[in-house]
């Protein structure tokens, strides 16, 4: 398969080699069997959320509440945290601040030295992706499972996830089978499902028993109890927190919550745009460490107070991480999430992430045909598309464009505010297209023919025609 496997940024990757969105996109449509697969398995994700969408009459005020609460929130986030430190704490819990990704990574480091631990289990988690601390702990000598289903068979591959909710959404039967036979052990050839996950669910209960510390993310903080919701499928995060005697959570500023009855609006809008479920499998709500059990939680800022500092960016930070936007976008589903360089890909790491290094990410909001659709589908109505176009036009003013997209774009824009020289260059787009099909027709001189038919010429534009047949 083409796909570039380690296209990311700040996990040790310098800029200089990391693959625009545009390079990698082109990498990953030349298989094009994959390429339609993975639209199409996406839009059937996109067509189930519709589904269950319709099945909540008070969807759309579910959604304004969702929207209303996550504002408040921002506007009042010191007071909700400090709410949320306090009640944790009382609860028996160890609240560790972290300002930035390194600091998130050695917080946790230190907890498993003090611990003597040298094997973890994690569950999802993107902000640990965010923080890529599982190199981290690697490096210093500590065995990492990552136990989502999804998120193993990508690390027994090497690769980062490919989507936030589905990590290995990119990867066929037949690839995990490969990748199950090499890692596993299992049967060559057996693309069974139910046999490779009987498979999995073996290989994950021996890590799951001989793991001392389990870390899971933090999908909602509860400021008025202290305690926290974890939300998976699989029942990975249970699993791994039951079992060992050292629980951390991790999460970023943003996940606070004020009170633990919001939680009835999140749920009910989390997992229909998910995965067009009514709930998560597993909604599990965590208070304190049982008896003898330590438990952790890490709070990371990494970027997100600046973010919530821009005023036109301010309200990508209520996120609450569906994919419902993922699932929509026409170019995250024709040019897969590895395309994307960062941890969360799609349509809102396209507005995360040029905030954590404008010039890295400058290629990401241009990933977008502004079409909407990503904005008509987010659970909390963040304008997605608007703050891509707000993006784009921050990055040119801050001098992040490229000199030939400035170029084009002021050629463009000379064009469309002359109507006279409109209709010229149209009469002579034409007349070329007729003329000289070679000049059009090739994938050098036109980048667009690349991936598409060129029309055949008309003879006149619309406009002549509407002057001419107009009654
Ligand atoms: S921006 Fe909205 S649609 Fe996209 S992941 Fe976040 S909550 Fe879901």
């Amino acid at each position: 398969m083409d796909t570039i496997k380690n296209n990311r940024i700040n996990g040790g990757t310098p800029h200089e080699n990391v693959v625009s969105h545009s390079k990698a996109a082109e990498l990953f449509i030349r298989d094009e069997p994959r390429t339609d697969w993975h639209d199409e398995t996406l839009w059937f994700v996109r067509e189930k959320r519709d589904r269950a969408v319709q099945q909540v009459p008070e969807w759309e005020q579910l959604r304004e509440l969702g929207s209303q609460i996550k504002d408040h929130t921002l506007s009042n986030l010191d007071n909700y945290l400090m709410a949320f430190e306090k009640n944790a704490q009382a609860n028996g819990v160890k609240v560790h601040w972290a300002a930035d990704a390194a600091q998130h990574n050695e917080i946790i480091l230190q907890i498993i030295r003090e611990g003597n631990v040298q094997r973890v289990v994690k569950s999802k988690s993107m902000l640990t992706e965010e923080c890529h601390l599982n190199n981290f702990l690697i490096e210093r000598g500590i065995e990492v499972v990552d136990t989502d289903l999804g998120e193993r068979i990508v690390q027994f591959r090497n690769e980062p996830p490919s989507h936030i909710v589905l990590p290995a959404i990119h990867l066929k039967k037949q690839d995990v089978s490969q990748t199950f036979h090499q890692h596993l052990g299992t049967e060559k050839g057996n693309n069974d499902p139910q046999y490779l996950t009987e498979a999995a669910r073996q290989h994950l209960r021996d890590k799951f028993i001989k793991s001392q510390l389990a870390i899971t993310g933090i999908n909602f903080a509860v400021a008025e109890t202290g305690g926290f919701v974890v939300c998976t499928n699989e029942g990975n995060a249970d699993m791994g927190a039951h079992a060992a005697a050292i629980h951390i959570a991790c999460m970023g500023i943003e996940k606070i919550i004020p009170k633990a009855e919001h939680l009835s609006v999140f749920l009910r809008l989390l997992t229909r745009s998910a995965t067009g479920q009514p709930i998560t499998t597993y909604s599990s709500h965590f208070h304190k460490p049982r008896n003898g059990q330590q438990m952790h939680i890490v709070i990371v800022d990494n970027g997100r107070t600046k973010q919530l500092g821009r005023p036109d960016f301010r309200n990508s930070l209520k996120c609450i991480r569906c994919a419902a936007c993922f699932n929509t976008c026409p170019v995250y589903r024709r040019s897969g999430g590895h395309s994307y360089h960062t941890a969360v890909a799609g349509p809102i790491g396209s507005i995360l992430n040029p905030n954590l290094d404008m010039k890295a990410n400058a290629d990401l909001p241009f990933a977008s045909t502004l079409c909407g659709s990503c904005t008509n589908v987010c659970p909390v109505k963040i304008d997605i598309h608007q703050q891509l176009w707000k993006w784009r036009q921050v990055l040119t003013e801050e001098g992040y464009t490229a000199t030939g997209k400035k170029i084009a774009m002021n050629g463009m824009a000379f064009v469309l505010s002359h109507p006279a020289v409109y209709r010229l260059t149209g009469k002579i787009g034409r007349w070329v297209m007729r003329m000289f099909p070679f000049v059009t027709n090739n994938k050098i001189f036109n980048p667009w023919y690349k991936q598409r038919e060129m029309p055949v010429a008309p003879k006149q534009s619309f406009r002549d025609w509407y002057i001419k047949n107009k009654k």
